[in-house]
């Protein structure tokens, strides 16, 4: 007689958010640049190349070098995987403890993993300027803290001074730096000082991989060695693996665009700026309930619920995106003032 365990009973059904179709998509903050023609094609040349009838690399240690070079690291600090959201799950089985603990509101993967695990989620709500909490409280017994710094979807990052607070109670912490590259700061020199430290980053964003599906773990050598353990062998594929390592090539690229994306969201930010939360993120805070509004101008946005009902996240896309979006935006304004 088979039986579910209760921890996957007790799931509800993973629903794959419905798929709109609209002309600008500002919802999922992707790049809004997909590589130029010359780069995709140099990249698919190499691609062709490929074996396809051979596994990948038991494990990326080609990407791996090239991600430690980038960040002035050894490559056993980084761990590659696909996307950052495979590797919340895969770090949450390293470390004992029965809880998690978040700050509301966040990045909805860190409970998603923590059911899967059976754990409890304990949730210290961020502050009324989207603060870090007393989370310290709840270290004692945590399989991991969750820092998500810029966060999901507010925008802020946390001072560094506030994390190293939080890594001083020795606590698993798992800082989740996704939009990094858009931001004054990082947090990557830690690493060398803390053991209990793993970061997370990924290509999904500023480098414009999201379809690659591909993130790593940067942690201490030490910490690393237990990550490695439950990593399994030719999980990334040869293509992504690829694509990854062809964006060291194109930096330049890369660091143009993160301009291009920073300059257009403090054009939107100075264009809303009393309905919008300052961002170092690649998206905007909005409090505008324009969810509707935008989709029937075909302009797609994050319709937020909660304690953040009657807002919108906003990702940044093209000048001529952004322009749509502005107009729309002022003509709802128009409407609602008064
Ligand atoms: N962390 C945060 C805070 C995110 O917002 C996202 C993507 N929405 C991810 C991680 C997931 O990244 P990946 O595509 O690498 O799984």
């Amino acid at each position: 007689m088979w039986r579910i365990r209760s921890s996957i009973r007790r799931l509800p059904r993973a629903e794959a958010p419905p798929e709109v179709s609209a002309r600008i998509c500002l919802d999922k903050n992707e790049s809004p640049f997909d590589l130029p023609h010359g780069l995709k094609k140099e990249l698919f040349e190499k691609l062709s190349k490929i074996p396809l009838n051979r596994y990948p690399p038991g494990y990326p240690t080609e990407l791996e070098g090239k991600i430690a070079g980038y960040l002035n690291l050894s490559p056993e600090n980084v761990i590659v995987a696909n996307g950052s959201d495979e590797l919340i799950g895969l770090i949450l089985k390293v470390f004992e403890g029965d809880h998690i603990v978040i700050s509301s509101p966040t990045f909805g993967m860190y409970d998603f993993f923590a059911a899967l695990e059976g754990i409890k989620v304990i949730d210290v709500p961020l502050g009324e300027g989207f603060e870090l909490g007393d989370v310290e409280r709840f270290a004692d017994g945590a399989r991991a803290i969750f820092i998500c710094s810029p966060n999901n979807p507010t925008g802020n990052t946390h001072p560094k001074k506030r994390i190293i607070e939080v890594l001083e109670t020795g606590a698993p912490v798992i800082l989740d730096e996704a939009y990094a590259e858009f931001a004054k700061e990082s947090n990557i020199d830690l690493v060398k000082d803390y053991d209990n430290l793993i970061i997370l980053r990924t290509f999904s964003k500023a480098f414009g991989l999201a379809g690659a599906r591909l993130g790593y773990a940067v942690a201490s050598e030490e910490t690393m060695d237990y990550l490695r353990r439950v990593l399994p062998p030719f999980s990334v594929n040869s293509l992504s693996l690829k694509a990854g390592e062809f964006m060291f090539e194109h930096l330049d690229y890369v660091g143009h665009v993160i301009r291009y994306i920073i300059e257009e969201r403090e054009r939107l930010y100075r264009e809303f700026k009393d309905y919008t939360y300052p961002s170092e993120a690649n998206f905007l805070l909005m409090k505008l309930d324009a969810h509707d509004f935008l989709l029937k101008r075909g302009i797609v946005v994050k319709k937020l619920g909660g304690r953040l009902k009657g807002h919108i996240r906003v990702t940044v896309g093209r000048k001529e995106e952004n322009d749509e979006l502005i107009s729309a935006l002022r003509e709802f304004i128009n409407l609602t003032a008064g």
